[in-house]
């Protein structure tokens, strides 16, 4: 799997303009993946895992195809950098995905050990950063990962809302 950082440079971690536009061209890896969601007939959701600055998983989502309710972008990410990196934890590693996470999601996200989870649309119906629940301010659980939101949240969003009004406009006309 190719595994390059998209702006072509590492970051140094010590510039916060940096990393928003690091973040940003991660997100855009994700948004790439969700759109191909989406052409499958899939909500178009995209998630990246990134190691060390490079991706190592990749995944969108796909549970009416695969006949899978667990197969969130997420969790299809996570199996694959879990595959390529020959371990069931991911210590260190970041996940970007186009919309906050849910509480499944997020559950495999902590027992992976993921460092930081960034994301780009807000959920209101089944988010648990914060939209409907936050997981990952809950003190009772033993892990947690960093979360930033709202990144290119508005491509994100716009790529979902899309999604849902031509699925409207197809069922008003069947
Ligand atoms: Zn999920």
């Amino acid at each position: 799997m190719a595994c390059i950082f998209p702006c072509g440079e590492q970051s140094t971690g010590m510039s916060l303009g940096t990393d928003a536009i690091r973040d940003e061209c991660f997100m855009r890896e994700a948004l790439a993946l969700a759109r191909e969601a989406g052409a499958a007939g899939e909500v178009p959701v995209g998630a990246v895992v990134v190691c060390n600055g490079e991706i190592v998983g990749r995944g969108y989502n796909r549970p009416i195809t695969a006949h899978d309710p667990t197969a969130h972008a997420e969790i299809i990410a996570l199996r694959n950098a879990a595959a390529h990196l020959g371990n069931y934890r991911l210590p260190g590693c970041e996940l970007f995905v186009t919309l906050e996470p849910c509480a499944m999601c997020t559950g495999a996200l902590f027992h992976a050990r993921v460092a930081r989870v960034v994301f780009g649309a807000n959920d209101p119906k089944t988010g648990a950063a914060g939209s409907v629940l936050d997981l990952y301010a809950e003190p009772r659980l033993n892990h947690h990962a960093e979360i930033v939101g709202g990144v290119l949240a508005e491509e994100c969003g716009e790529l979902l809302s899309s999604f849902f009004a031509a699925r409207r406009a197809r069922t008003l006309l069947a």
